[in-house]
C-alpha cells in the first residue's frame, strides 16, 4: 500500500510498503492536515517515530473487520500512570501515538476508534481530532468562559476559528485577533468581532492559539488584571520564564496550558460537527491526493485558514 513516508525534516516520500500490522486496519477515507503536520515536516515532533516515520494524526475511515466508520483517535493513554489515575489521561506519561493517516491503510488499537454519526462525512470527522483540543481547551478554560465574558482569541488559524466557534456557542463576546484580512473576515463569518491588534489589559479571558512566546506575550497583555490566560498553542522551542516576572505576578492572571484531549472530548467533538453546530465545510480547503501531499504542506500558509484533507483513495 501506498503511505507518506518522513524520512528526515523537509523529506517527504510517497512510497510503497508493507501493509500494517496491528489491532484493526483502516483503510483512510480522508486525512486532515494542521500545523503539526507542518512541523513535523519541516522540523521533525518528539511525537514521531524512528525515521522514515508514518505521520498525520487526524484520520476517518473505515474499519476493515466491522465496515464500521471510525475515527481515528491520535493516541490511547495507558490507564494506569500517575496522571491517568488522577483523570488527566491527556498528560499521560506513557501515551501510546497513532500516526499515519497520510497512507492507504492505518493500523489502530481499537481504543483509538470512535464510530462517526451517519451524516457526518469522513472529511469533516477527520476534525473531530483538533476540534477535540478545542474543546479541552475551552474546558479548561472554566469558569472564565461562561456566557457575557468578554473573550480574546489569539491566532487565527483552524484552531483559533475552532475556539471562536466554542466560545460563541457558550454565548461568549469573541474577539479574534489576527495580522491577515483574511483571516478576520472568516472570523467575522465564525460571529466573532476581529481585530489587527488586541487592546490592552482588556479581555476577562484571553486564548492564545499560535504557539510562539511572542503571541504568549500578546495574549498575556492583553488580559486585564484578574483575568484568565489559556495558552492552546505549542511552543517548538521552550519557554520564556520572563513573562513570569511581570504581569503574571502584579496582574495576579491566572494561565493555563491546554494540551491534547481526552476520549470524551473527541465524542464530543463528533456530535458537534455531525449536528453542524460546528460548520466544518467552512475549515475544509482542497482536497488532495498522497503525492500532492509534500508540495501542499511546503506551501506558505497565507489566504484563508482551511485544513488540507487528504484522501489516499485519489
Ligand atoms: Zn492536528
Ligand atoms: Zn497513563
Amino acid at each position: 500500500m501506498r503511505a507518506a513516508l518522513l524520512h528526515g525534516p523537509g523529506d517527504l516520500r510517497v512510497e510503497r510498503i508493507a501493509e500494517p500490522e496491528g489491532e484493526v486496519l483502516v483503510t483512510v477515507q480522508a486525512a486532515t492536515a494542521c500545523a503539526t503536520d507542518v512541523k513535523c515536516l519541516r522540523h521533525g515532533h518528539p511525537i514521531l517515530g524512528p525515521y522514515p516515520a508514518r505521520f498525520g494524526h487526524e484520520t476517518a475511515g473505515l474499519r476493515e473487520d466491522t465496515g464500521e466508520r471510525v475515527l481515528v483517535g491520535d493516541s490511547v493513554a495507558c490507564g494506569s500512570c500517575l496522571q491517568c489515575g488522577a483523570g488527566r489521561t491527556q498528560l499521560c506519561e506513557r501515551m501510546r501515538w497513532v500516526l499515519g493517516g497520510f497512507a492507504e491503510r492505518i493500523a489502530a488499537p481499537a481504543a483509538a476508534l470512535h464510530a462517526i454519526p451517519d451524516d457526518l462525512p469522513a472529511a469533516g470527522a477527520a476534525m473531530a481530532e483538533p476540534l477535540a483540543a478545542a474543546v479541552h481547551a475551552v474546558a479548561r478554560a472554566g469558569d472564565a468562559a461562561v456566557a457575557g465574558t468578554d473573550v480574546a482569541v489569539l491566532g487565527g488559524g483552524t484552531m483559533g476559528l475552532m475556539l471562536v466557534r466554542l466560545l460563541e456557542l457558550q454565548g461568549c463576546e469573541v474577539t479574534l485577533a489576527n495580522r491577515h484580512e483574511e483571516r478576520r473576515a472568516q472570523a467575522r463569518s465564525f460571529g466573532a468581532r476581529a481585530v489587527g491588534q488586541l487592546d490592552a489589559a482588556r479581555h476577562e479571558l484571553v486564548m492564545e492559539a499560535v504557539g510562539r512566546p511572542e503571541a504568549w506575550r500578546a495574549a498575556i497583555a492583553a488580559a486585564r488584571p484578574g483575568a484568565t490566560v489559556v495558552l492552546v498553542g505549542g511552543c517548538p522551542s521552550g519557554s520564556d520564564v520572563t513573562l513570569a516576572t511581570g504581569p503574571l505576578h502584579y496582574a495576579e492572571l491566572d494561565v493555563r496550558g491546554a494540551f491534547h484531549h481526552t476520549p470524551a472530548e473527541v465524542d464530543r467533538a463528533l456530535a458537534l460537527l455531525a449536528a453542524g453546530a460546528v460548520d466544518w465545510h467552512a475549515l475544509a480547503g482542497e482536497t488532495i491526493a498522497l503525492d500532492e501531499l509534500a508540495e501542499a504542506l511546503a506551501r506558505p500558509t497565507a489566504g484563508e485558514a482551511r485544513k488540507l484533507v487528504v484522501d489516499p483513495r485519489r
